[in-house]
């Protein structure tokens, strides 16, 4: 494709595209022509866009799998027309949409850029503007000199003047303008007067066509711990008989407590084949599971290390192995394995 890029913005909802109601004070959605009228500047950039919004726009904690699926069906059905996506998203769940479209679109070669804001587009210090014009430039950049390569290939999250890997962000502030962080992985770009590409950072996939997957287990659950919870709980969760998969938000570098009663429960939940996912409640770092007595415990039930991987993207990723397979060493071989830049290895 020669000439001018072109990219398409599909508009979920969430604050960028919110204004106040002057009856409830509350935010609600406008539609996307709106959106586009507060930022003349678009119309300046060269480049040619589309848009498809979804019907009503909608809050991002509203979102659920169904979204997953048509979000990625228009990426998936018009691969080949654009050269970029950009996805207007709320931030409450931005960080778990990312990492689902990053599992679900295997093989993609071209950006699929998450952006939002924390304030609406239409107030004067709003963070909407800068974040949707820079998420509709680096859809479109091409470094490469042939316009056919795209600079970014890879689901990605551009927010308070940094693009981070989709599948390794994180919701971290309800008040900050860098409220989207990356925990565990450096940012791909960062913005400043121009973009600074981190090439080294940048995620490449292996050879093969583009390939959509849309299956999602439900049947799961995130088990976060904390001293004194009660074993009631832990064992209404881990003995429910549909239980087919568990992320342990566990204490540091992957601990829990080795009292017997715990330890009966994962070991019952083991020989039930529920596939159970280590993950630390840390903001940073990740599970090591040989490092201490109470997480050789959890290894000796058969919980799989999550590395360093966000709980966010561990969630989403046991719902899709679960969703395509019924065969547990399969799963598990996957979890372990780094399928779209998710954890180090
Ligand atoms: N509640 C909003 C949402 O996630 C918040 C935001 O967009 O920042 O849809």
């Amino acid at each position: 494709m020669g000439g001018e890029r072109s990219i398409l913005i599909i508009y979920t909802g969430g604050t960028i595209g919110s204004v106040h109601d002057p009856m409830t004070g509350s935010l609600v959605p406008i539609d996307f022509s709106q959106i586009t009228s507060h930022v003349p500047e678009l119309n300046r950039a060269g480049i040619s866009m589309d848009a498809v919004s979804f019907d009503p726009p909608i809050d991002s904690s509203n979102v659920n799998p169904s979204h997953w699926r048509k979000i990625a069906k228009v990426i998936f059905d018009y691969h080949d027309k654009y050269n970029g996506f950009v996805v207007l998203h709320g931030t409450d769940t931005m960080a778990y949409t990312a990492s689902a479209l990053s599992f679900m679109l295997e093989g993609l070669r071209k950006p699929v850029i998450l952006t939002g804001s924390q304030l609406p587009i239409g107030m004067p210090r709003t963070d909407g503007r800068e974040n949707l014009l820079s998420a509709v430039m680096l859809a479109a950049h091409s470094s490469s000199g042939k316009q056919e390569h795209s600079t970014i290939q890879e689901v990605a999250v551009y927010f308070g003047s940094q693009l981070f890997r989709g599948n390794r962000t994180h919701k971290e502030s309800a008040e900050s303008l860098d409220a989207i962080v990356s925990p565990n992985y450096p940012s791909l770009v960062k913005a400043g007067v121009g973009f600074n590409v981190r090439k080294h950072n940048l995620y490449r996939a292996p050879a093969g066509e583009l390939k959509l997957h849309n299956k999602f287990e439900s049947n799961i659950s995130w088990l976060p711990l904390f001293p004194g919870m009660s074993f009631e709980v832990m064992e209404r969760i881990l003995n429910w008989d549909e239980l087919r998969g568990v992320v342990l938000g566990t204490f540091g570098s992957g601990n829990a407590p080795d009292n017997k009663l715990f330890k009966s429960l994962l070991k019952s939940a083991q020989s039930r084949g529920v596939i159970m996912l280590n993950i630390t409640q840390c903001g940073h770092g990740g599970v090591h599971q040989e490092m201490y007595a109470t997480s050789l415990m959890l290894a000796d039930c058969g919980v799989i290390s999550g590395g360093d991987m966000t709980t966010e993207a561990a969630l989403i990723k046991l719902m899709m192995l679960l969703g395509e397979s019924d065969n547990s060493d399969q799963i598990k071989a996957g979890l372990l394995k780094d399928l779209r830049g998710e954890r180090t290895v």
